[in-house]
């Protein structure tokens, strides 16, 4: 397989991604972009800390968790303290929409991706959702 990226673009991009706390969910994603050849994209510190931002085609993208952001297919709280994780789950999706809000009040775009889309089989559903919004 050859790297589309040279060693020292791509150590720009690990380390970017590292720095960010080397979330697993946003690694695969990082590099199913380097795969495709989709370019234009930051790990950049914006409000509300979207995990990719294409600053060009104002498009901010975030990959939430199934589990911390209530994925109806694959979210259930633990069976100790339900209510502790539920009241969790309901204020981070209340935290989620209110800063997509925001982010669309300042003229950007939003898209979630759930971290279920980033799996082999949903690969090229979730290609197309990225080149939509990208335009
Ligand atoms: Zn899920």
């Amino acid at each position: 397989m050859t790297d589309v990226f040279s060693t020292r673009k791509r150590s720009d991009v690990m380390s970017c991604i590292l720095s960010r706390g080397n979330k697993d969910t946003e690694l695969a994603l990082a590099k199913l972009f380097q795969r495709q050849r989709i370019t234009g994209w930051r790990n950049q510190k914006i409000f509300g800390k979207p995990d990719f931002v294409f600053r060009q085609a104002r498009l901010t993208l975030f990959v939430d968790g199934c589990f911390w952001h209530g994925c109806l297919k694959h979210s259930k709280p633990p069976r100790s303290n339900q209510t502790y994780w539920r009241a969790k789950m309901i204020r981070n999706k209340a935290r989620d929409s209110s800063v997509s809000r925001a982010l669309r009040k300042k003229g950007w775009r939003v898209l979630r991706i759930w971290e279920h889309e980033l799996a082999r089989k949903n690969e090229i559903r979730l290609l197309r959702r990225i080149q939509r919004a990208l335009g």
